[in-house]
């Protein structure tokens, strides 16, 4: 891509009303727009971002043996009144329109019960199972505080998954795997590191339910971890899990996190709830186990934005970064020569942010590094005379001199 042909312009200022850091970048780098608070496009370089985070959780989920769907932005009534759950009492962040004929829907805010009144259709006997489906849709929650930026949007994006068992057996197992496909998603997004498998509350079938939350001064939630054991507790049932581990409540340190994630057990509480049953290999009609489980996609990238910045602008890991290399040239000569290296790179498949622009190297280089693009690559008159081009990278400013032929194969290795 070039510079020139992007329609989106660096910022030096965020907007007034902007007080999140992540939106604050993002905003300025031109990843995302902001639309109202809590609502937020994403722009060319956002929308790869979030191409990229998702094709990383696809991978895993697809790794679990789960079937990618894509369900309804509109939802019945009556399937959320099955559990109690159309109530503004019971949920409070409904956003609830009406047809053309008066018919109550809603924009969906979750998809829990209308994948399982689907599933109806598609589940029967035990043969049929076990059985797993995922999505990415954009939730809507009428959130009261959307102060977050992309952490916490009154639309955003979600990747859900429902798995569908026989046995309480069969849904501990997936489960587990599904912890296990978690954790090399947040390693593969840079941040399995500083991301805890936390106790939380919330099971219907087990005492707790799991949240993974990711160390962050912008994030809303509070974990107490234990380090050492690697035990990570939301603050909200911390004196409960304090009786159950046996571990005395002040080996654990409060840390602000950020939830990226969540996995619960419904056990057959929602199947019994709405009908979902099968039928056993003796012939009885049985409940169906299920498992829900989530990553916010978007608040994993604000998150990130958060982490992953400093005073210039944005880091991004590799992984997700929009592009790997950003290329720059300086001079006469080296205008014509990036030409040709860009052609190269794209060539070997390299992701390049070509910057064309008639503009001085400082403040294409000020783009770069706001735009949080992992390698500048500078193609200048002098280098060329040396036979050398500049390689720096964004997170540790260094800079190389890689020799001319060296180069592809130095940055696609
Ligand atoms: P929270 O407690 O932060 O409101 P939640 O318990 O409502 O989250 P779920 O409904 O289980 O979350 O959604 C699954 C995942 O979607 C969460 O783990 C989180 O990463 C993400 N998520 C939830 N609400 C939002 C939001 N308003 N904006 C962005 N991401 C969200
Ligand atoms: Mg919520």
């Amino acid at each position: 891509m070039r510079v020139s042909k992007l329609f989106t312009k660096t910022l030096r200022d965020a907007p007034a009303d902007e007080v999140a850091k992540n939106a604050q970048l993002l905003i300025r780098a031109g990843y995302v727009y902001k639309e109202m608070a809590g609502a937020y496009a994403y722009l060319p370089l956002g929308i790869r971002v979030v191409e990229k985070i998702k094709q990383i959780v696809r991978e895993e989920m697809d790794r679990v043996d789960s079937n990618e769907l894509i369900m309804t932005s509109l939802q019945r009534k009556e399937i959320w009144d099955k559990t109690g759950r159309w109530s503004d009492d019971t949920v409070d962040i409904w956003f609830k329109t009406r047809l053309n004929d008066d018919t109550e829907v809603a924009l969906a805010w979750s998809h829990e019960e209308p994948i399982v009144e689907m599933m109806k259709q598609y589940v029967h006997s035990y043969k049929d199972l076990p059985s797993s489906v995922y999505q990415f849709q954009t939730k809507m929650r009428n959130e009261k505080r959307a102060k977050s930026g992309i952490m916490r949007g009154r639309e955003f994006i979600m990747k859900d998954m429902y798995s569908f068992h026989a046995t309480a057996e069969d849904l501990a197992a997936y489960y587990d795997n599904v912890i296990e496909a978690y954790k090399r998603v947040y390693d593969r997004l840079g941040i399995g590191d500083e991301t805890y498998v936390t106790f939380a509350s919330g099971g219907a079938f087990t005492k707790f339910s799991h949240e993974f939350q990711t160390i962050c001064d912008a994030g809303e939630d509070i974990i107490y971890l234990h380090r050492e054991k690697n035990i990570a507790v939301n603050e909200e049932v911390i004196d409960e899990a304090v009786k159950e581990l046996g571990i005395n409540r002040d080996e654990f340190e409060k840390v602000k996190t950020a939830e990226t994630g969540n996995i619960f057990n419904f056990g057959t509480q929602k199947t019994d709830e709405m009908g979902l049953y099968y039928t056993a290999e003796d012939g009885s009609q049985q409940s169906l186990y299920i498992g829900s489980y989530g990553i916010g996609i978007t608040r994993a990238m604000g998150v990130i934005a958060e982490k992953m910045s400093d005073e210039k602008g944005l880091v991004w890991p590799k992984n997700i970064a929009p592009y790997l290399v950003y290329l720059v040239s300086i001079g006469k000569k080296g205008a014509a020569e990036a030409e040709k290296v860009y052609a190269q790179l794209t060539e070997a498949g390299v992701e390049v942010l070509f910057d064309d622009r008639d503009e001085r190297p400082g403040t294409k280089f000020a783009d770069a590094e706001l735009m949080g693009i992992p390698l500048r690559l500078t193609v200048s008159d002098r280098g060329i005379e040396a036979g050398e081009y500049e390689l720096t990278d964004r997170a540790t400013g260094e800079t190389q001199a890689v020799p001319v032929s060296e180069v592809v194969q130095r940055i696609s290795a």
